[in-house]
């Protein structure tokens, strides 16, 4: 029997390296974090099977928990470290700290409930459950201490056996397992009663687990893992990269055509846009209306806070000017520190009044790092006399605009010539 015993544990610590180090080594195209789920998953069995599950083996009465996957959980985190850095071993020791603190709160909540009962005649129990949880905490917090060990003890051999990666690897799960059987056994001791006998059988059962993983880890250090060159290796594909996919591409689409500095969106698309928006909405019996308008001496901005400070300036200028819009115009960034709103629907009195409030919304609410207002000029073509298209439009605001700075900035110039100030 204990022969079988012997075979079915060997079976176990062959399965598991196998595929938690294939999930290692394909971590580049599937991500790291299917190697660290498992782990955790193995975790809860473990600690069951540590609590409950004793087979007899040549070597004593040993629980497959223990001695197959706590070790070879260990021996995970040396290999996890070799491949990455400490950094990423970080994450699943406190991952598996807050998962069994949960465990535990959980437990403790669910105690409260009352259960119904079943045909199966399984009772659930959340003594058991509570058990589990502070079983596991204690695995993990001698897991924490079993990690920062074997990561600096691995690193200390290096001094002395430099190129002997195997024989590193041996040591230091022997040493780093037999401090933990003395610390984790105790606990099963003395709080689940398990009889010291099993303390030799699991240790000896430890080391042994430690062997086949060593001979293992040989295997795949040698033939495997440097003959494969996985960084750089494109992602495998599969209904999560679609998701994925098409995530980052709206993302990109949200963003395509946005200047970047003030998230308006820029000339390309106004090029697009603006002439669609000028026929759309002369097409529907309405005018159209182009406002183009520019900071005054935003040059001084810069030289006497330096460009950076003068960013800011744009962006609280874009800022502000988004908030006058309606929902049908739409504000573009033109060049440096001039922009252009296009606005369906609207007539020119109608126009002069909006590019009036963004004048004044401006010099009131937007000024340089020294409190001193910011001002705008602006100007004001629409479709009818003005011409009927975005082009002709734009032009005949543009000249307006130059108008409006001649006429002494922070104005606004339509049709009939300047409205000045609030006129
Ligand atoms: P005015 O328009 O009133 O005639 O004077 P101005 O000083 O604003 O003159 P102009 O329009 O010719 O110059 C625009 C200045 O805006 C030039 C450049 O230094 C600045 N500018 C353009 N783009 C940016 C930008 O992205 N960031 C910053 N900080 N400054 C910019
Ligand atoms: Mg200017
Ligand atoms: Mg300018």
């Amino acid at each position: 029997m204990a022969d079988v015993n012997l075979l079915l544990f060997i079976i176990e610590a062959v399965s598991y390296f196998t595929l938690m180090v294939t999930l290692l080594h394909f971590r580049h195209r599937i991500g790291l974090g299917m190697f660290l789920t498992a782990l955790g998953v193995m975790h809860f069995m473990e600690t069951y099977l540590a609590a409950v599950f004793y087979v007899q083996l040549p070597f004593g009465i040993v629980s497959p928990g223990s001695s197959v996957f706590f070790t070879g959980k260990l021996m995970m985190i040396l290999m996890l470290y070799l491949r990455e850095d400490a950094a990423i071993v970080r994450q699943p020791i406190y991952g598996l700290f807050i998962g069994n603190l949960l465990t535990v709160g959980i437990a403790w909540i669910l105690q409260w409930h009352v259960p119904v009962e079943l045909s199966s005649g399984r009772a659930p129990s959340d003594a058991f459950l509570k058990e589990m949880g502070w079983l596991m905490l204690w695995g993990t917090a001698i897991l924490y201490l079993d990690a920062i060990g074997i990561i600096l003890l691995y690193e200390r051999l290096g001094r002395y056996l430099r190129h002997k990666v195997v024989l590193r690897f041996l040591i230091c799960g022997l040493v780093l397992l037999t401090f933990d059987q003395i610390a984790f056994f105790s606990a099963l001791h003395y709080f689940l009663g398990v009889p010291a006998a099993a303390f030799w059988g699991g240790w000896k059962a430890k080391m042994f687990a430690v062997c086949i993983y060593t001979a293992l880890f040989a295997v795949y250090e040698i033939w495997i893992g440097r003959a494969v060159v996985t960084s750089g290796a494109r992602p495998i594909g599969d209904i999560f990269g679609d998701l994925t996919f098409r995530e980052r591409y709206n993302d990109l689409l949200s963003r395509t055509g946005r200047d970047i500095l003030t998230g308006l969106y820029d000339r390309t698309r106004m090029e697009m846009e603006a002439p669609l928006m000028v026929r759309e909405s002369l097409r529907q019996g309405h005018f159209a209306t182009v406002i183009i308008l520019d900071a005054d001496h935003f040059k001084n901005v810069n030289d006497e806070f330096g460009h950076l400070q003068g960013d800011e300036v744009l962006r609280a200028i874009a800022a502000r000017l988004g908030t006058i819009l309606r929902a049908t115009d739409r504000m573009f960034r033109f060049g440096g520190e001039e922009f252009v709103a296009v606005c369906p629907a609207t007539d020119h009195g109608e126009a002069l009044r909006l590019a009036e409030r963004l004048r004044w919304t401006i010099e009131s609410s937007v000024a340089t790092p020294d409190g001193k207002p910011v001002t705008i000029s602006l100007g004001v073509a629409t479709v009818g006399d003005d011409g009927d298209g975005f082009a002709a439009l734009l032009s005949a605001a543009d000249q307006r605009l130059y108008q409006a700075k001649k006429n002494g900035r922070n104005c606004v110039v339509g049709r009939a010539g300047v409205r000045d100030r609030g006129e």
